[in-house]
């Protein structure tokens, strides 16, 4: 079955060719359907071969449930918002353990710092959610955010804070900070996508993808098994190099990248691997969960992680 090939088109670095192909399985929910894959010889990003046309049966009602709950609005009081404005603004940013508790913690802070945006800047989070995360952010005092997902089921127009049920497409105006969290690897047409944020943004703006990286070395140890591949849910998971090829391809560059993978990606393949699914799975033992965590921040801190964070700006 390793031997298989077949002639794919990656949808990373447009190359066409013959890419190895391997069967991996339904495991977030423990369905165990099959799906075939290929491997860019080129890039070394994995997509599935072919889209299951029942694809929408693959998000069930519950998928959602995953993503942490939405927040409740609430507006910063003055004492956040001028910590928030410190962490965006200062010329000495916090060291050591502190910048690190902070990057877990609020990493939202770090993404807009690196992205050069204050509370003020225009955000949007693509494929939201029930916008949990904008909720978060306006709850530390940032105040233009809009949120757009085509399957949310929570709808908000509220000064300074909107989520719609809508494609990326439709949004009209332009940002400072366009997000997709985990989102790009969901879509059909990952490049149309990028083209379509691009054209949504400001001339300085940033475009932030985090997306699960193949070739990491959480990858390279659970090969089929690995949690990130999450078939048939992700349709192209890209390499480091596939990722910067598709930001170039859309008319972007990438000005900076970086690893956050957590402990999950470990947990989960050595469960897959034993075909233990996501859901239904025994409480993870703390001590292993700890192990884990170090090897996953270890890994990002080598640039194998297996999920990364790209900024992109235009070119
Ligand atoms: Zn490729």
């Amino acid at each position: 079955m390793s031997d298989a090939t077949a002639t794919m088109t990656c949808q990373a670095c447009g190359h066409e060719g013959t890419f190895r192909l391997f069967r991996a399985r339904e495991m977030l929910f423990g369905w165990r359907h099959s799906f075939q894959y290929g491997e860019c010889p080129q890039c070394g990003s994995l997509q599935i071969q072919q889209i299951p046309q029942n694809l929408p049966e693959y998000y069930p009602a519950d998928y959602y449930s995953l993503k942490p709950p939405p927040v409740r609005s609430k507006q910063a009081p003055a004492g956040r918002v001028a910590l928030a404005n410190w962490l965006l603004h200062s010329r000495f940013p916090l060291a050591g353990w502190a910048t690190w508790r902070l990057r877990w913690k609020y990493p939202f802070f770090h993404w807009a710092r690196t992205a050069g945006c204050g509370l003020d800047a225009r955000i949007l989070d693509v494929g939201c959610g029930t916008g949990g995360l904008l909720r978060r952010m306006q709850r530390h005092g940032f105040r233009n955010l809009t949120g757009v997902d085509p399957y949310t089921s929570l709808e908000a127009d509220e000064p300074g804070f909107r989520v719609r049920r809508a494609e990326l497409g439709s949004v009209e105006g332009r940002f400072d900070l366009i997000m997709l969290h985990h989102v790009l690897e969901h879509l059909v047409d990952p490049r149309r996508s990028l083209e379509e944020a691009r054209a949504h943004l400001n001339p300085n703006g940033r475009i932030l993808v985090r997306i699960p990286v193949a070739g990491s070395e959480t990858h390279r140890l659970y090969g089929a098994d690995w949690f990130n591949l999450d078939p048939p849910r992700h349709l192209l998971v890209p390499s480091r190099r596939g990722m910067e090829t598709l930001a170039d391809r859309s008319g972007l560059r990438t000005v900076r990248v970086e690893f956050d993978g957590i402990e999950t990606g470990f947990l989960m393949s050595e469960g897959y691997r034993r075909d233990v699914p996501y859901t239904g799975r025994p409480e993870d033992d703390r001590k292993l969960r700890r192990h884990y965590r170090r090897l996953a921040e270890q890994a990002n801190r080598r640039c194998e992680g297996d999920q990364g964070v790209f900024f992109l700006a235009s070119k």
